[in-house]
């Protein structure tokens, strides 16, 4: 339809971002990181939403802390967002995200920028820079007499020539305004000089409708003319609209599609009672070419499962050698572990056909939530409280974090 243009390939974790990936759908917790049931939950809710990879503020060591517990159990690869400290970003590394987002105009110190690129370096980690039209450097300001495409583009060239000094390429950028004509200029220009992919955005659009309008203007201008490898609405909204948004433009442009299922499973973590991998992959080649296009979740645990997942229409996770079924969250069913595969695709057919309140409707919740319970009490006697040793990663990032002042 439109010839997109041509970029490199970078991955943010299994996400490949550019080349001749799918343009991907991002978005950005709002809940405190520190608060880790609270944002998974919002991770999950952004899955099922369409997003393919999320972002959470790192602002603070407890924010970090919150990461490293977060990022184990988080379906989607997770971004750090960085802000005046280089030092929240060695601290974010050490929790182990899959990516660093950072902005040239907050942290300016090239000492500090080279210092964060080179470790990202060495641990095979994404940067994104994120050019801001609102906090662009003074200097750039001045030099073009405002805040320009060429000031924004220059922001990003220089922050690339930094990166380029320790041979750090794993780049992604933005030059985000909240003018559309601005930001559609800017990242027009920024095409004609780089090949690093582009995230495109229109920052602080504001609440829908006006908010969706404004993103959906810049954010589709761009695609349609090639440019643009993953988008992000900013909308100042449940970011769940944010992700359903991102998704429903690239639908719009045919750029992205859903006719089957939407299988998500957890990346397993210390507490999965199954081969996650092996379950998945086996649930996928069940549901091999069927057209039946509901979101459904493999969960290593039933500790954590339903709850993380239960934005997702099924949903199966293990606890205790048996499969714990739940549909929007509400666990229906138990079976065996070796019969959840089966079980996944007969009930995903009987939603398909009559719904998900009648799939509510034919079980016997109560007791499926008491069995749940159950195993659930008896893998957290087994395992303890933390199954994924984020006390020792803590450890390193309080040393971290407590470190080095910018
Ligand atoms: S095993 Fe459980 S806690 Fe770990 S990521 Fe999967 S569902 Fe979440």
């Amino acid at each position: 339809m439109f010839e997109r243009r041509r970029t490199r390939q970078i991955h943010v974790g299994k996400v490949a971002v550019g080349g001749d990936a799918p343009i991907t759908v991002q978005s950005m917790t709002t809940t405190k990181t520190a608060d880790v049931e609270g944002t998974l939950q919002q991770i999950y809710a952004l899955a099922a939403a369409g997003c393919d990879i999320v972002r959470g503020t790192c602002n603070e060591a407890e924010a970090a802390e919150g990461l490293a517990q977060i990022v184990p159990r988080s379906p989607l690869p997770v971004i750090a967002d960085l802000h005046h400290q280089d030092k929240m970003a060695l601290a974010a590394m050490e929790a182990g995200v899959h990516g660093l987002r950072l902005n040239p105009g907050n942290i300016r110190r090239p000492e500090h920028i080279k210092a964060v690129a080179a470790e990202a370096k060495d641990r095979g980690l994404p940067i994104r820079i994120g050019v801001n039209g609102g906090s662009l450097d003074p200097a750039l300001y001045e030099k073009w007499g405002g805040i320009t495409p060429e000031a924004m583009v220059e922001s990003a060239q220089q922050e690339i020539a930094y990166f380029d000094e320790v041979g750090f390429d794993q780049i992604k950028i933005s030059v985000k305004a909240s003018s559309v004509p601005l930001m559609v200029e800017a990242y027009r220009q920024l095409s004609e000089v780089t090949d690093h992919p582009l995230h495109l955005g229109v920052t602080e659009a504001g609440p829908p409708p006006a908010g969706l309008v404004k993103a959906t203007a810049g954010i589709g201008a761009l695609l349609l003319e090639g440019i643009g490898d993953t988008i992000r609405y900013s909308l100042t909204a449940d970011p769940v609209e944010e992700a359903r948004a991102g998704r429903q433009l690239l639908e719009a442009l045919g750029l992205r599609e859903r006719k089957n299922i939407d299988l998500i499973a957890c990346p397993s973590c210390g507490r999965a009672e199954i081969d996650v991998i092996e379950v998945a992959n086996r649930a996928m080649d069940a549901f091999g070419e069927r057209e039946i296009p509901l979101q459904v979740a493999v969960m290593g645990c039933v500790v954590n499962g339903p709850g993380e997942a239960r934005e997702a229409d099924l949903g199966i996770a293990a606890g205790n050698k048996r499969g714990h079924l739940f549909v929007k969250g509400r666990n229906v069913a138990v079976v065996p572990e070796p019969e959840m595969v089966d079980a996944l695709v007969e009930w995903a057919e009987y939603i398909h056909e009559h719904g998900v309140d009648a799939a509510i409707a034919r079980a016997d919740t109560r007791l499926a939530e008491r069995e749940a319970a159950r195993d659930r009490s008896i893998l957290l006697d087994d395992q303890g409280a933390d199954a994924n040793h984020a006390a020792e990663k803590i450890v390193e990032i309080r040393r971290v974090a407590g470190g080095r002042r910018q």
